[in-house]
């Protein structure tokens, strides 16, 4: 499908194309000038045409997560008769990116640890705000752009997400059945047999990142099918995983396997694990990364 701009092109006046930096399931992101603020902005498109339109639920999310410092800046949303658009905060490389440029494809402990416990804290922001994530990968975190955020990394991509809180703050009640959602890759078990997702399946996710930042790749890396990979996921001996991360993570994956749906994960304890290996062996948030080494 032909993309919905080229560079050059200028929206509302204000939002001048430089290029396309992305395209994914449902949208079409572009890096863009922003003629009035005069810096660098991202702007995410989806087509008036296409017949599963996220982009609503994506600027939702986004406004209610605003002020946290892992997700990026709301500048902007409206819509023309080609496209609805986000104008949001620029990052820089995405963490997908970012492993496969490393030579060996995985990234060292400290950088691994020190990403993993920003993400965890972005995971427990937006659960906080009633939301799941329900698409957490690599590709969807990113790391700043400039001097002042290069070492903070943002949570991206709200397309997927779910309100999980009714208005009264209580857990809505599961469907017997629900869609398939997210990656099949870092997709929990529980997702795999279509059951509601909650906050652990994101947490389920996460874990999957870890394992293939540490690894440099998951056990069924080569299956496409969704289905194979879901009883591989269901046959295999996820302690396992635990022989290639830092020894916390057991007390992690133990905490991870007890969680039902209605249940609040104890992110508390979660993040303490990662603070505890990283204090443990010294690593300091000022180190550098493994992508700043080269
Ligand atoms: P989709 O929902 O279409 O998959 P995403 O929001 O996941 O789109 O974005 C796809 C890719 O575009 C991301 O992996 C990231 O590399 C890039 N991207 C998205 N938002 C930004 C942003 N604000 N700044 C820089 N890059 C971004």
């Amino acid at each position: 499908m032909a993309d919905l701009l080229l560079p050059g092109d200028v929206v509302r006046q204000r939002w001048k194309i430089d290029k396309k930096i992305g395209g994914g399931g449902f949208g079409e992101i572009y890096k863009a000038v922003d003629l009035v603020a005069k810096d660098a902005v991202a702007l995410k498109v989806e087509s008036v045409s296409q017949s599963k339109q996220v982009l609503k639920m994506e600027v939702a999310v986004l406004k209610k997560l605003q002020g946290c410092s892992h997700i990026c800046k709301f500048v902007s949303c409206g819509r023309n008769e080609n496209f609805n658009y986000l104008v949001m905060s620029l990052q820089g490389s995405n963490l997908a990116e970012l492993r496969r440029s490393q030579a060996k494809g995985i990234f060292s402990q400290s950088t691994m640890l020190r990403i993993g416990f920003q993400i965890l804290k972005s995971i427990k922001a937006i659960h906080d705000a009633g939301f799941l994530h329900r698409d957490i990968k690599p590709s969807n975190f990113a790391m700043g752009n400039t001097p002042e955020t290069s070492h903070n990394c943002y949570m991206l991509d709200f397309g997927l997400a779910r309100q999980f809180t009714k208005g009264n703050g209580e857990v809505r009640p599961a469907r017997s059945s629900a869609g398939f959602r997210g990656t099949v890759r870092y997709a929990s078990v529980n997702a795999h047999n279509n059951k509601e997702m909650g906050r652990q399946d994101d947490l389920w996710s996460f874990f999957y990142m870890m394992v293939e930042f540490a690894v440099g790749h998951l056990p069924w890396r080569k299956m496409k099918d969704k289905e194979q990979v879901g009883k591989m996921k269901k046959g295999y001996d996820h302690q396992q995983f635990l022989k290639s991360l830092p020894s916390g993570f057991r007390q992690f994956l133990d905490h991870l396997s007890l969680l039902k749906y209605e249940d609040k994960p104890d992110y508390k304890m979660l993040i303490s694990v990662l603070e505890k290996v990283m204090n443990k062996k010294g690593i300091k948030e000022s180190d550098p990364f493994d992508w700043e080494k080269m």
